[in-house]
């Protein structure tokens, strides 16, 4: 608060004022979301070069009694902020752990993965490592068909405590995937020091690379380097036929994006599953 002389009563502008109540709402209303049962996941194909499905990416959607459906990006950061990321990226584990234990039964999916985001304030917490142990045994899953798929800020903090949790998590059977590969400061260092399984490069390569020689040498570059690595690449954003074709000749094994399919609701992922199986 600021002493102007007597008119103490005025902290902020109108604009301002607006953007703070519209802030506390979304807040209130985020409180609720988990206990009213408001989140929903989404799903989107992961395929190999012949466009076979080999996994879906869990992308979380929040149904928002009034406004309908919010996207993460408009509520992510700001669970990040209150801590609430935690407990939603619990419930993202968990009803994706229940897929995977019902689709084991099934022949449209038993061999699909699930990967999901996780956010680094999640990953830092200590009781990390133990909380996926938990929940996988507890829902009979295999960790081999669970994808983490984290970004390099997870190192922000404690680059040695992140190496260990990824250790651990690897000796138990998870995969690891580097999240939005490129977009980062230092991901090559990273990369040399960070036992991934599995390297996503970020769409905004993905993008410009047909018009964009200097984007194709940059793919076929971190390509080739994480074949050294042993670890394998996929391409996110592929949005037509001729980009994908483009970067199998780049060295890519593995895409995802809307040339593929959207992310969509279970029932309606099923049902592409069925057709195409
Ligand atoms: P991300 O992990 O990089 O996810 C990829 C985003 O690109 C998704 O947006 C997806 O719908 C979109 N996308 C997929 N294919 C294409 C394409 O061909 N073209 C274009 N233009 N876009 C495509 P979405 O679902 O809005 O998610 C945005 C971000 O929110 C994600 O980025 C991720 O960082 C975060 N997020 C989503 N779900 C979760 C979650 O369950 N937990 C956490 N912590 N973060 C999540
Ligand atoms: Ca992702
Ligand atoms: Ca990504
Ligand atoms: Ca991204």
């Amino acid at each position: 608060a600021k002493k102007s002389g007597r008119n103490t009563q005025k902290f902020f502008d109108p604009v301002m004022q607006q953007t703070l109540d519209a802030r506390v709402a979304l807040e209130h209303s985020l409180l609720k979301a988990l206990p009213n049962n408001e989140f929903k996941l989404y799903y989107q194909l992961q395929v190999d070069h012949d466009a076979r499905p080999v996994g879906v990416e869990a992308l979380i959607r929040w149904m928002h009694p009034e406004r309908g459906l919010v996207p993460p990006m408009e509520f992510i950061p700001l669970a990040e902020e209150i801590r609430l990321i935690v407990p939603i990226g619990k419930w993202v584990l968990e009803t994706a752990c229940a897929q995977l234990k019902a689709w084991e039964s099934t022949d449209i999916a038993n061999a699909l993965s699930i990967a999901i985001n996780v956010s680094a304030y999640h990953f830092q917490q200590s009781n990390f490592v133990d909380e996926l142990k938990t929940i996988t045994n507890h829902y009979g899953v295999s960790p081999n068909k669970l994808k983490l798929e984290l970004t390099e800020s997870i190192v922000l903090g404690d680059l040695q405590d992140a190496i260990v949790k990824m250790e651990q998590l690897k000796a138990l059977g998870f995969i690891l995937s580097m999240d939005d590969f490129g977009t980062g400061y230092s991901s090559l260092s990273y990369l040399r020091r960070l036992p991934f399984n599995q390297l996503k490069m970020d769409r905004s390569f993905i993008m410009n690379a047909l018009e964009n020689a200097n984007d194709s040498f940059l793919i076929q570059m971190v390509t080739s380097m994480a074949e050294q690595f042993g670890m394998d690449v996929i391409a996110e954003g592929v949005e037509t036929e001729q980009q994908q074709q483009h970067l199998i000749k780049l060295g890519c094994k593995a895409f995802q994006g809307y040339f593929f399919g959207r992310p969509m609701p279970i029932n309606e992922l099923e049902a592409v599953l069925k057709r195409s199986n």
